[in-house]
């Protein structure tokens, strides 16, 4: 039911290229995020998804079903939006009970007879049917605003209120949720909670979930899988740790985490590993590759920086010469900025409490694994 398929989307408006054959098979329950910088057409891929755009060319399947020509309110999919778009006047058991009214007064024979004040002033009245005002509550209780349901959406936080339009979302028991930078007005610790009790109530429900963001934490904290875009393009999909630890491309290395990227080329194989010769370096990689031209790839983490001299013996396949130009001491890791060559590598270590700190200007050794060494 709650799958989705897109198929070779492409979108153009007037001369801008937003989407250019985007492919997605996003499984019933995953938690998929789009990632990827301004502009480069995550928005629109959810808004040709929930049905808000037409794709000018290429294929939409939900579940089973091709919603090409299907209009938004039929498609099955519930929108949260960055900027929530509430009702300021209602109250947050009006707001979410809002849609569902609607839904059950247009199914009812009566509805179409109804005229609208009467239906206005049965909600002013606070006259729900049960089986609204139960399913209402109990969906408030899931998201912890049950104690809030008369509270108008105007004197709620920033957080409550995008839990509000969650709940409205989810009242409406979607095949699929649609969440466009969804924690974006938020500050960096409500953020923190919010990513919790999206992902805590997605996993209980099991609904689909497709979530924009450009933010990478944010999205790989959450999802089961990420898709990468740049330009109107998809050019990773993978689970967070593919993502991570097999890059296929230098800027998804740096766009998902930070990245060092060095230029290189392959001059040979030794005892298993890639022999690559770059400006000022030379450096060995568990990774085989076809081509000579290389970029090498480590992650700040994977370099360890040294005294000169101070080498372990079991540290010894790749050493590599440099000056430290900054160091920044961040709580549990210290990173440091070394020139090497023409590069400034970022190099993040544990800090040791009693281990002396390398300063600015010191010359330093670095060692790298070679199996931590990617090749791209
Ligand atoms: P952001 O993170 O800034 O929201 P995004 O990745 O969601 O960006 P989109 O909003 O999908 O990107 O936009 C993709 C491209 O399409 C951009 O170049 C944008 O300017 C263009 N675009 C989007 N909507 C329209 C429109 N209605 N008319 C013209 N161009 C548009």
């Amino acid at each position: 039911m709650g799958s989705v398929k897109v198929s070779e989307l492409t979108k153009e408006f007037s001369g801008v290229h937003a989407l250019k054959n985007v492919n997605l098979d996003i499984r019933e329950g995953e938690f998929f995020a789009l990632l990827g910088p301004s502009g480069c057409g995550k928005t629109t891929t959810m808004r040709c998804i929930a049905g808000f755009e037409q794709p000018t060319s290429g294929m939409i399947q939900i579940g089973e079903t091709k919603v090409n020509h299907i209009p938004p309110n039929k498609r099955n999919c519930g929108m949260v939006f960055q900027s929530y778009a509430l009702f300021p006047h209602m109250n947050v058991f009006e707001n979410v009970a809002y849609s569902l009214n609607i839904k059950q007064l247009n199914s009812s024979n009566m509805a179409a007879k109804l005229p609208i004040y009467l239906r206005l002033l049965n909600r002013k009245l606070g006259k729900y049917p049960k089986p609204i005002e139960q399913k209402v509550m109990e969906i408030l209780q899931y998201v912890e605003l049950d104690k809030h349901a008369t509270r108008l959406t105007s004197e709620l936080s920033g957080g409550q209120q995008q839990r509000v339009a969650l709940a409205r979302a989810l009242v409406m028991e979607p095949a699929v949720l649609l969440m466009d930078e969804p924690l974006s007005n938020l500050d960096q610790k409500l953020r923190h909670s919010m990513r919790n009790t999206i992902r805590r109530i997605q996993q209980d429900l099991g609904i689909t979930t497709i979530f924009v963001t450009h933010d990478q934490e944010e999205a790989m904290s959450m999802a089961d899988r990420v898709a990468v875009m740049d330009s109107g393009e998809v050019k990773q999909i993978g689970t967070p740790i593919e993502l991570y630890s097999k890059p296929s491309t230098p800027f998804i290395a740096n766009f998902v985490g930070t990245s060092n990227v060095l230029k290189g080329t392959v001059v040979g194989e030794e005892n298993g590993y890639s022999v690559v010769k770059g400006h000022g370096f030379l450096i060995k990689s568990t990774n085989h590759v076809q081509q000579k031209e290389v970029n090498v790839i480590v992650r700040p983490e994977n370099i360890k920086a040294f005294k000169p001299g101070t080498i372990s013996s079991d540290e010894l396949t790749n050493i590599i010469e440099g000056t430290v130009l900054v160091s920044t001491y961040l709580g549990s890791i210290v990173r440091y900025d070394i020139q090497v060559e023409e590069y400034q590598l970022v190099v993040d270590t544990t800090f040791v409490p009693g281990e002396a700190i390398l300063t600015e200007g010191e010359r330093v050794q670095l060692t790298i694994d070679p199996e931590r060494v990617l090749l791209i």
